[in-house]
């Protein structure tokens, strides 16, 4: 009986070792090791079943792409490791900002991929609008490497609508909003062409001090 009881005991341990092995393994193969955000394979195969869901459910679901301002200035004037920090800091404000149901990708080297249910047009807006106010205020002071650095990010964004077929093309739009939020200037949100205009629903300092963003 002791003898068992040992191998009992073994076994138990070696199965947890098991488990703990397994969640490494599922968050190295889905996550970016700089930043813990979604890579861009857990992010299709998640925003896939977001889709298909919002379609059943004839359910509101947006997607913005955010994108640092300048940043090559940002690496070549404070070097890479500086630069990295930045990404982990506008990654850590994304992730601050967003409910556990939402998906947060690297997109790529600066740029980031968000995908929302539940909001539509004038929150969307809203919420892109909260999430680069709050980049600009407190990312740079966030990369304690460098003071006074600045950090702003563009950001735009898509509304699942009856003309929209795929969950690429919701992602080529929002990078083509993304692209006229740059062309218009930089640190600022550009929403799809018909939907409300940000600055509409850009909320006032008193709204935005008591809510923040999604999850405050
Ligand atoms: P824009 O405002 O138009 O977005 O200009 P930008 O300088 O942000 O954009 P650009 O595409 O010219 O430069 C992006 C730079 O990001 C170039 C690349 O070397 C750098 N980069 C990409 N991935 C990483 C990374 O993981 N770490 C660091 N430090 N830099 C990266
Ligand atoms: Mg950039
Ligand atoms: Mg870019």
């Amino acid at each position: 009986n002791e003898a068992l009881r040992e191998a009992m005991t073994a076994l138990a341990g070696s199965k947890q070792e098991v488990e703990q092995k397994n969640l490494e393994l599922e968050r190295l193969a889905t996550r970016d090791p700089l930043t813990g955000a979604l890579n861009r394979r857990a992010f299709h195969a998640a925003f896939d079943n977001a889709w298909r869901e919002a379609q059943r459910t004839h359910g509101a679901l947006t997607c913005l792409m955010v994108d640092i301002d300048h940043f090559k200035n940002i690496n070549d004037s404070h070097g890479h490791g500086v630069g990295d920090r930045v990404i982990q800091e506008v990654a850590r404000k994304l992730q601050e900002s967003v409910r556990g149901t939402d998906l947060l990708c690297r997109w790529g080297g600066e740029e980031f991929c968000i995908v929302i249910g539940g909001l539509d047009a004038a929150a969307s807006a809203a919420f892109a609008e909260r999430v680069r106010m709050r980049i600009e205020r407190e990312c740079g002071a966030g990369v304690r490497e460098v003071s006074g650095l600045r950090v702003t990010v563009s950001v735009g964004v898509e509304l699942l609508s009856a003309q929209t077929g795929s969950t690429a093309a919701m992602i080529e739009h929002a990078d083509q909003a993304l692209y006229r939020a740059k062309r218009n200037g930089r640190n600022r949100v550009a929403m799809p062409a018909l939907a409300a205009a940000p600055a509409a629903a850009v909320p006032t300092a008193q709204q935005d001090a008591d809510s923040g963003c999604l999850n405050d």
